[in-house]
């Protein structure tokens, strides 16, 4: 870290609650912000910019890159049936160019910090490439070998340990699903106490399998484990029973939550991670957003994977995410859906820098260039440009 000092001039800065502040210079030594003032010179390289933390992508599968667009139409069930089918038919390498694709575009959308999702052992290089910061969750599903998973641990152990070298970023080993890895396994890997991503709630199929026995996912439980009983309760309340819900596991999706599913979150510390744009297109139900971050749960927003979600975009999933807030009923404001996009997103994956513009603070930066309001960017998908 070096310890040069620069000062910004910005038209405005963001601050942390997602209000803008015009006409302030913001001074930086090494990676710090040491100082926020009034404009103390005309010379601005700033001039027609939004100053703002970067963007945190709270949830990625880099590595579905290279199926952009081919699994188009589907809803949630049968989609998954076929992202499951067609994944393990690629070649490696195709895989690994696009994922480096896949993280340059996350930057081209002022994306700095990534809660990376991974299945295949090349999210680390892609994300070394892009200088992405973050987090890589190595992907545990043990639907085939639900009574012996300990093979199967055993590689994903491995090539979360090379993905750790080539990154340079934390790795963790991470239940996919509740529905796709056995009880045992859930809760040995959540007895780590190390940060986990796992899928929750994404359809309503995963409830009625634990309260009722019925639909697809019950169907499934039943073919790989003699054991299966419905829980009775939701698949969150499934989670906390078996001690997988504390304050380092993230949600991902929560779509079909109830209401006692809203608390639960709140009460364990839980965060969440909403993936509005891939929600949309599997025809899901409607996260409670607003009611999570009023319970004081950290709602990041997530571009999901390509496959689902389409281009990588952040600005889209904004806009995304305030339309289903809106047909929810629970509208979010244009400086609620920045800062789940920014900070909310950094704590919502416990980053360790302090992702905002705040004196002490050592946010990665970005500009946004050539708008007035955070309202004209999220409507307009500007340009922008990551600043570390
Ligand atoms: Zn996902």
């Amino acid at each position: 870290m070096g310890h040069t000092s620069r000062t910004l001039r910005p038209d405005a800065i963001v601050l942390p609650d997602g209000t803008l502040q015009r006409g302030a210079e913001v001074v930086i030594e090494g990676d710090i912000i040491r100082s926020i003032q009034p404009w103390s010179s005309t010379d601005r390289n700033e001039r027609g910019a939004i100053l703002s933390p970067a963007f945190v992508n709270a949830h990625s599968h880099l590595e579905y890159y290279d199926l952009k667009g081919k699994l188009e139409g589907l809803a949630y069930w049968d989609w998954i049936r076929e992202l499951t089918r067609i994944k393990d038919t690629r070649h490696r390498d195709d895989v690994q160019r696009a994922a480096i694709r896949a993280a340059l575009q996350n930057r081209a959308t002022g994306v700095g910090a990534i809660g990376e999702t991974s299945d295949w052992p090349v999210s680390g290089e892609a994300i070394r490439q892009a200088e992405l910061q973050g987090r890589i969750f190595q992907e545990i599903i043990t639907v085939r070998e639900w009574d012996s998973p300990s093979k199967r641990i055993q590689t994903r152990s491995e090539w979360a340990k090379q993905q750790a070298e080539v990154s340079t970023l934390p790795v963790h080993l991470s239940p996919h699903a509740t529905h796709t890895v056995s009880p045992s396994v859930l809760r040995q890997l959540a007895s780590s106490g190390e940060p986990q991503s796992i899928h929750v709630a994404e359809s309503r199929f995963e409830n009625e399998a634990f309260q009722n026995g019925s639909g697809p996912i019950a169907d499934l439980l039943a073919s790989v484990d003699k054991d299966f009983r419905p829980t009775g309760t939701t698949a969150l309340g499934y989670l906390g029973e078996l001690g997988c819900l504390h304050p380092r596991t993230q949600i991902v999706h929560a779509c079909s939550f109830s209401e006692e599913d809203v608390l639960l979150a709140g009460a364990t510390g839980v965060t969440i991670a909403h993936c509005p744009r891939s929600n949309i297109n599997l025809g899901c139900e409607i996260a409670p957003i607003a009611k999570l971050r009023k319970q004081g749960v950290k709602v990041g927003i997530g571009t999901d994977s390509a496959a689902s979600s389409g281009e990588i975009d952040m600005f889209a999933e904004m806009r995304a995410a305030r339309e289903l807030s809106i047909e929810r009923g629970q509208p979010l404001s244009f400086e609620d859906l920045w800062c789940m996009a920014t900070r909310e997103g950094a704590e919502s994956l416990w980053l360790p820098r302090k992702w905002k513009i705040e004196i002490g603070a050592n946010p990665r930066l970005m500009l946004v260039h050539g708008v007035e309001t955070l309202e004209d960017a999220i409507t307009s998908s500007p340009r922008v440009q990551l600043l570390q």
